[in-house]
């Protein structure tokens, strides 16, 4: 008896909506088809160490196959530690790191990411570092330090400045909280 073979069509127009939204973020879908999913880039990233569900090699896999819908509903990429070794292993040069910069762009732009991402980079923006310690205030009083660590808005000045050149970034576009 012959065996049923199940083939599953994937559907280019699908595909190539994500892959144009992934080259205008500045990653050349021509290499990211070059992917042969040794698993390599997994088996040294700390994502996959840590269980998130979408960790590297199933990244590359799902934006292969055009599936932009996985990443506005699972925030993996946002666990990337940009410690940079999938680029350092990975046999055909694809870069996996910067897929991940391009698929946060392309998340970023539907506000799809999580709230302490909006936090950091609100926190960037206002005081120029994106963690701020809360909650030791008290404690760094007593000690003699000032009741926030020092960052660029303690510098008047410059705190315009560095929020001038924000605005001219992408931020001044995409920022999901007002820029005064
Ligand atoms: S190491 Fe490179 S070729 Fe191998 S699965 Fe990762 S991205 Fe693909
Ligand atoms: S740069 Fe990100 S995706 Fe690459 S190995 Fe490090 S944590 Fe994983």
């Amino acid at each position: 008896m012959e065996k049923e073979v199940n083939v599953i069509k994937l559907d280019e127009e699908f595909m190539k909506e994500f892959w144009e939204e992934l080259e205008a973020m500045g990653m050349p879908v021509k290499e990211l088809r070059e992917c042969i999913q040794c698993g390599r880039c997994a088996a040294t990233c700390p994502m996959a160490l840590a269980g998130l569900e979408y960790f590297i090699k199933r990244i590359v896999h799902a934006s292969m196959l055009g599936l932009k819908e996985i990443f506005l509903d699972d925030s993996s990429v946002w666990g990337c530690q940009s410690c940079n070794r999938c680029v350092e292993v990975c046999p055909m040069d694809i870069k996996p790191y910067e897929l991940i910069q391009a698929i946060r762009r392309v998340c970023f732009r539907e506000y799809a990411m999580p709230s302490n991402t909006i936090d950091g980079l609100r926190n960037y923006y206002e005081r120029g570092h994106a963690v701020i310690v809360k909650g030791f205030e008290e404690r760094r009083k007593k000690v003699g330090l000032p009741e926030m660590p020092p960052t660029v808005i303690g510098n008047e000045e410059m705190r315009k400045k560095f929020q001038e050149v924000m605005k001219q970034t992408a931020l001044a576009e995409v920022a999901p909280f007002p820029l005064d």
